[in-house]
């Protein structure tokens, strides 16, 4: 036991009342905890705004001046604090709608505060609702450089109320790390590392992150500490990872036989794409390795995933192994099989359709013949996980559209075939930003098809309001007197479910009259309706029967029509923005030039004209993705939100992109020489490991 492993209680000036909050409201238990309970801003003594300066609602600033008047308004809900403060530029008002009584208790006009806050404006006037509030620290002796930043912690009401507010933590900081020296904070890292990357000792890192002179102290101890958290996470991943692949066999498919090299010569309708051609290699060696394969095929929509997924099955079968391949939903599934058909069919593969809508005669047949292994490739929904499907020898398990797969459905597919678990391949359109694929899919490796194929006209994107509407509706009708279609997407939610399908029927209504039969002819698709008949709507549009389809988001995923050039979103603010950017992936599959459509109303959050606006800029899946991974956090992209390993101390997935690439690379450079940890110069590592072992909150999740 260590000085760090002490109970945070006996650390002088906490004591049992205080040790018990700082438990209950922040989690923190020991010295350690303490200890890593980081600022997440610094006062900089040396820059202060002018009240007359500030000009920008949402700017954040810093101020110093005098409290000069403090009064609680209004009764009830409406109860308020307010207060002025006055520097010698002006007057600014502050006010608060929290812990009044303690507020008013604790701060005393006639004194001088350091405020910090965000501005916000109310009836044309600037105020700053909730600063923070801080007594001026006393002036540096004089000589002295005068510099130095006060780390501000975050604290709450309750911790505040016990003196230990951003100020009294400080103090219980300090007399921590006096307490300590260097031999009590360990390096982790080792020294080459340390050198390569030229990050400072743990030691200092720690002491400067709590009290640092200046920026760079606080720069250098944070890109320190970010490397540590993120080099460390890399290691397990990557430890875990390695151990599943060298206990788990693979089928190897040694052969490339006829399926495969007729297909490529003879019914392969294009030149495959760089990137094509590059991950179909990365899968090739997996293959031939006697390791099982968990794959992960990033593209963009659009780009190719199919035929690569197509030409990994041929592979199966030219080595006497059948192949299945699942997609989320039975238009998506569908689709698939008619393509898929038509492409190898005349070489002799017998293609299969199996979903639950499948029955009778039909299904036993297909199930004979799956079992018998006469037929070769079965497409379908999740229906194929069911245990009465049996293969005869599956080698391979396609998933279409992974977002929609749990990791369990996966470990079923395993169980299809008692002679060893069949390759796995995941595709997914979701534009994974690639430093949260690195880290999400610990175990799967991930390739990425980063290129589309050429010829593609890129869509252009408009954004339009209500009072454009009937030059919209021109705009359809000109496109579709050219011989396109046109889908018309609403938003559909759970929570608001009875007035998304008032509205969808509504829009629908007005376009029946705006459009109006026999010249036009329109589907609808929701998510109320039987799978029948959304089918059959569905069907209608492929086959050109209607021009329009008004639908929910139920068409997001893979649905392909490349006929249809224009995407028109309705209430487009109220979609996230991979979603936005999947929806959009509907259209420019034909040669035509393609065209969507952003319908919103006038007024727009600030977050949803960014991605409003970042729709209109790009159409680049990775540019969106790392956007929509900004601006609504790691844990909230699709997929993510299950994941304790998204939480960090410091590191941020969406600005940390560079030290976790670098992070990833060291760590694996690391485990391929000494796959144990076992050389000396990686003791450290081993002991790090070993210690963290014993927290394992992040590490049971990871399979
Ligand atoms: P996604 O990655 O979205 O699943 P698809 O596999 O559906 O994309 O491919 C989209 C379209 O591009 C299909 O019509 C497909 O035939 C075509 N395609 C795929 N690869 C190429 C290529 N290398 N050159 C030209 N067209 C291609
Ligand atoms: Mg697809």
């Amino acid at each position: 036991m260590t000085k760090l492993d002490a109970n945070i209680e006996y650390l002088k000036g906490v004591g049992p009342q205080r040790a018990e909050t700082l438990k209950t409201e922040l989690g923190i238990f020991t010295c350690r905890d303490l200890l890593f309970h980081f600022p997440f801003r610094y006062i900089d003594r040396t820059k202060f705004h002018k009240i007359r300066d500030v000009h920008n609602e949402g700017e954040s600033v810093q101020l110093r001046g005098t409290l000069r008047r403090l009064e609680t308004l209004g009764e009830g809900k409406a109860k308020r604090l307010v207060g002025t403060l006055r520097d010698e530029t002006g007057i600014m008002e502050m006010v608060w709608f929290r812990s009044v009584q303690w507020l008013e208790k604790s701060l005393v006009v006639g004194k001088e505060y350091i405020v910090f806050g965000r501005v916000s404006e109310f009836n044309g006037k600037f105020n700053i609702p909730h600063p923070e509030m801080e007594e001026p620290p006393p002036a540096p002796p004089s000589g002295e450089a005068g510099g130095g930043f006060d780390p501000v912690y975050p604290t709450t009401d309750r911790l505040t109320q016990k003196g230990l507010d951003a100020k009294g933590l400080r103090k219980l900081i300090r007399t921590l790390l006096d307490g300590l020296s260097a031999a009590d904070i360990p390096e982790t890292l080792p020294d080459y590392l340390l050198g390569q990357f030229r990050l400072s000792s743990r030691w200092q890192a720690l002491n400067h992150i709590h009290f640092p002179e200046n920026q760079a102290e606080v720069d250098g101890a944070t890109r320190r500490l970010k490397f540590e958290e993120l080099f460390f996470l890399q290691l397990r991943l990557l430890q875990v990872r390695t151990r599943r692949k060298d206990t788990m066999r693979g089928f190897v498919f040694a052969k490339l036989g006829d399926y495969f090299n007729q297909f490529f010569q003879e019914k392969l309708p294009f030149e495959l794409t760089g990137a094509q051609k590059r991950v179909l290699k990365e899968i090739r060696v997996d293959l031939l390795s006697g390791k099982h394969m968990n794959r992960l095929v990033q593209g963009d929509v659009g780009s190719g995933k199919t035929v690569v997924a197509l030409m990994t099955m041929l592979m199966a079968l030219d080595n006497d192994f059948q192949a299945c391949m699942m997609a989320p939903t039975e238009i998506l599934a569908q689709q698939h099989f008619e393509g898929i058909t038509v492409l190898v069919g005349e070489l002799g593969v017998n293609v299969g359709y199996l979903s639950g809508s499948v029955k009778g005669k039909k299904r036993e047949a297909i199930l004979t013949q799956l079992a018998s292994g006469e037929m070769h490739i079965v497409i379908g929904t999740h229906a194929l996980i069911e245990d009465w499907v049996q293969f005869k020898n599956l080698g391979i398990s396609v998933i279409d559209e992974q977002h929609r797969f749990g990791v369990e459905q996966r470990a079923r597919l395993w169980a299809k075939n008692p002679a060893g678990p069949p390759h796995v391949l995941v595709m997914t359109a979701t534009p994974i930003p690639r430093t949260l694929a690195m880290t999400l899919y610990g175990d799967l490796d991930v390739s990425v098809i980063d290129e589309l194929p050429p010829g593609r006209k890129p869509i252009t994107t408009m954004h339009k309001t209500e009072h454009h509407r009937l030059r919209v509706q021109g705009f359809m009708r000109e496109e579709i007197a050219k011989g396109r279609q046109v889908y018309v997407v609403y938003p559909m939610i759970e929570e608001t479910e009875k007035l998304d399908l008032q509205n969808l029927m509504s829009g629908f209504e007005a376009l029946s009259r705006d459009f109006p039969p026999p010249e036009y002819q329109i589907s609808i698709v929701h998510g109320k309706m039987k799978p029948g008949d959304k089918d059959f709507e569905m069907q209608r549009f492929v086959k050109k029967e209607t021009q329009i389809m008004v639908a929910t988001t139920v068409i997001e995923v893979g649905v392909n029509v490349p006929n249809a050039s224009v995407m028109v979103i309705e209430n487009a603010e109220r979609f996230g923005l991979s979603q936005l950017h999947q929806l959009r992936g509907r259209v420019g599959r034909g040669a035509d030039q393609s065209f969507c459509v952003l319908m919103t109303g006038h007024k727009l959050s600030h977050d949803g004209r960014e991605r409003i606006q970042t729709m209109v800029q790009t159409t680049d899946g990775f540019v969106i993705a790392e956007t929509d991974l900004r601006l609504r956090g790691p844990g909230n992209i699709e997929g993510t939100q299950q994941s304790g390993m998204l939480r960090f101390l410091l590191a941020d997935l969406a600005r940390d992109g560079q030290i976790l690439a670098a992070a990833r690379d060291v760590a694996t450079q690391i485990l391929e020489k000494d796959p144990g940890l076992a050389m000396p110069e990686h003791a450290r590592l081993r002991l790090h490991l070993a210690s963290e072992g014993k927290d394992a909150r992040v590490w049971s999740r990871i399979s």
